[in-house]
């Protein structure tokens, strides 16, 4: 027997009351019982999108809710600009040349996130962009963007800001409202710890508008409907009634603690693990390093994909790797959701022993060392 924990930018582990809620008997999704859970869990998600703009949940993962954001948004023909810094950002050009939009794909080096000048002088470039789709982290690299900054050059035009923050929403700031952000995409199975599963989508007035005269190329993933039936308390179609009792048990949790408090201890666990593994000689891939997920460069001779099978079959800690270019040069650790401090030092502890096994030169006990020191100046208990 060994116990497992998910170290991963999704899934991510899912506390026993969520399970325990997953296992109640079902309610019928029209039937009046269902009502006062639904309402809770469309207040929820408002309180965790920071955001008083509908929220519509999807039952698909994350992707689904992309699809949906493209497709309810845009006619096919419309011009959109998407930024492509990593497997993300590429997903969202994919979307839209699957339904015929026409996308401006702006590639950046993998290592950087898009910047607000950038996104000004290509909305400069395409004024007749009707939406600008952006990627908060973009797991694949680790890279955070400043969709603050963005979002105040996006909101003196006629596009919408549509934000991708799938593995980041609950994990980094992001306020949707006070930034304005128009629409904002996330998925169960990260910092909301739930399994897989569903996706949920927040739809500002503007982008609202935009969804109502759109020639949509969608029907069960359409966003129209979708807030249609949420502004009666419902879904259109059959919802997934056991993860949204679920939903709720979670986000009782989120609030218990407080969402702020929570995006401390991403910010802590993150960086204790920066700091373990700059001891131990593992450079940072990425040059806007987001504390959802932390991308490291593998020295010479570190097999990465030998590292990422030790610390699962033999630590029973889950790990990744890169994708694409960057598989075998990358591996991903993180400390998301359902994930605490002491968790972080097991984590480079086994990480620590793993490279003493493949033969590296550090020093047993230094990432350890470094990760502890850290939360001992950033832990305020
Ligand atoms: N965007 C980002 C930033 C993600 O991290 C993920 C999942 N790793 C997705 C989109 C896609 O989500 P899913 O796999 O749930 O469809």
């Amino acid at each position: 027997m060994m116990k497992h924990t998910l170290f991963t930018p999704g899934p991510t582990n899912v506390p026993p009351e969520v399970l325990a809620a997953l296992g109640r008997p079902i309610v019928h999704h029209r039937a009046p019982d269902f009502d006062p859970v639904f309402k809770t869990a469309r207040e929820g998600l408002q309180y965790v999108f920071r955001t008083r703009n509908p929220v519509v949940p999807l039952t698909s993962s994350g992707t689904g809710g992309m699809e949906a954001a493209v497709t309810s948004l845009l006619s096919p023909g419309d011009k959109a600009i998407a930024i492509e810094g990593g497997k993300f950002g590429e997903r969202w050009g994919q979307i839209c040349k699957a339904f015929g939009i026409n996308c401006v794909i702006e590639k950046i080096d993998w290592s950087t996130s898009a910047t607000p000048e950038l996104i000004e002088k290509l909305l400069r470039q395409h004024p007749d962009a009707k939406a600008v789709l952006t990627t908060h982290c973009e797991t694949s690299t680790g890279a955070l963007t400043d969709i603050e900054g963005i979002a105040k050059v996006v909101a003196g035009t006629g596009a919408v800001l549509v934000t991708d923050a799938v593995s980041s929403l609950g994990a980094e700031p992001l306020e949707t409202d006070k930034w304005g952000v128009d629409v904002v995409v996330t998925g169960s199975q990260k910092a909301l710890m739930l399994p897989p599963g569903m996706a949920f989508v927040s739809v500002s007035p503007k982008a609202e508008a935009m969804i109502q005269s759109a020639k949509s190329a969608c029907y069960y993933f359409s966003l129209k409907k979708a807030l249609k039936s949420l502004a009666e308390n419902t879904t259109p179609w059959t919802g997934p009634v056991s993860m949204i009792v679920a939903l709720n048990a979670a986000i009782e949790l989120i609030r218990k603690t407080g969402l702020e408090k929570i995006w401390e201890r991403h910010t802590r666990c993150a960086t204790a693990i920066r700091q373990g593994c700059a001891a131990l000689g593992l450079p940072l891939f990425s040059k806007s390093p987001s504390n959802v997920v932390v991308a490291l460069t593998m020295p010479e001779g570190v097999d990465a994909s030998k590292l990422v099978k030790t610390m699962r079959d033999t630590f029973g800690m889950t790990i990744t790797g890169g994708q694409e270019h960057l598989k075998g040069k990358i591996i991903r650790i993180a400390a998301l959701g359902f994930v605490e401090e002491f968790d972080v030092l097991a984590l480079i502890g086994a990480l620590e022993m793993a490279l003493l096994r493949q033969g590296c030169a550090c020093e047993a006990g230094s990432g350890v060392g470094a990760a502890l020191k850290s939360l001992n100046t950033t832990m305020s208990i």
